[in-house]
């Protein structure tokens, strides 16, 4: 069986050639533009997400395929959320008293055309993984922060034992309460999510897993499956979704969270995986990562 790195290298789609050819080049007009388009941000779309894919300008196509609206778009490319007029050292945002965002990986499984930090999200010298060193002093020196949230990039991205070194540096630090991981991994790319990814995420909770489900068909039976795996180990995984991104209406929204009424796996604590679970920590936002 294929390890989920070698089927997100092999299977993945990761040029607009690679597009053209898979869905015919009737559906690209205009493709110069595109590129054009297409080239202020990284380009993959992983395995599961073309396979949701089923006609061309679907809500799926729409969060992944480069759009010439993006040639006008700048939000993203902007700081729009200010994060880093609140940086005070690199991959470190601290904009709330209490908490702080940690951006510790520059890559995704699929790139999102809808990102908000499109200017940094594919880079790794935007996101530098040589850096962290000063985000976990930071964190250790300011005891008014309890929850850190971790994102890039998609964290689960990382190795296990990257992840692991991570978690296990911040929950030595005594005044952090509540770790939270902002990850469309659960999503993109569900066989990440392996019974030894789940072994190490479960000895440091609490710890939550924000995800970003935007469409009903985004529930295949291999993501309820990862959302399983991680509800089973005492994991809750809230959802954030962006109605804009994929064209839904609220009734699909709606849709969405009744989904999986049949299949969604149980939680030890009692929350459906793939729903908003409200257990979150007091006063946060699921929101993407
Ligand atoms: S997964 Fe998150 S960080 Fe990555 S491109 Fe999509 S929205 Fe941006």
């Amino acid at each position: 069986m294929e390890s989920w790195q070698e089927l997100l290298r092999k299977r993945s789609l990761a040029s607009l050639d690679a597009l053209v050819a898979k869905f015919g080049a009737e559906h690209f007009p205009d493709l110069d533009r595109l590129r054009e388009a297409a080239r202020n941000f990284e380009f993959r779309i992983a395995p599961a997400m073309v396979d949701l894919i089923k006609s061309p300008g679907d809500p799926i196509w729409r969060q992944y395929v480069p759009d010439l609206q993006e040639l006008e778009v700048h939000d993203g490319l902007v700081d729009s959320l200010a994060e880093d007029a609140h940086s005070p050292v690199p991959n470190i945002t601290h904009r709330y008293p209490d908490r702080a965002l940690f951006l510790v990986s520059p890559v995704c499984a699929s790139y999102c055309r809808f990102c908000t930090r499109r200017r940094k999200v594919g880079d790794p010298s935007k996101i530098p993984m040589s850096q962290l060193e000063s985000a976990f002093r930071y964190l250790e020196q300011h005891s008014e922060i309890r929850d850190v949230i971790l994102s890039g990039g998609d964290p689960l991205l990382l190795s296990d034992r990257r992840i692991e070194d991570i978690l296990k540096r911040l929950r030595a630090i005594p005044h952090l309460e509540v770790l939270r991981i902002g990850s469309r991994i659960p999503c993109h790319l569900p066989e990440r999510i392996t019974p030894e990814l789940c072994g190490i995420l479960k000895q440091y909770h609490p710890l939550y897993i924000n995800t970003h489900f935007n469409h009903p068909d985004e529930l295949t039976p291999a993501a309820v499956k990862g959302l399983g795996l991680l509800a089973d180990a005492g994991i809750c995984s809230c959802s954030g979704c962006s109605r804009r991104a994929s064209g839904r209406t609220t009734s699909t929204c709606a849709i969405r969270w009744r989904a999986p009424s049949t299949s969604a796996p149980r939680s030890r604590r009692g929350s459906r995986s793939s729903r908003r679970c409200g257990a979150g920590p007091p006063g946060s936002r699921c929101r993407t990562s």
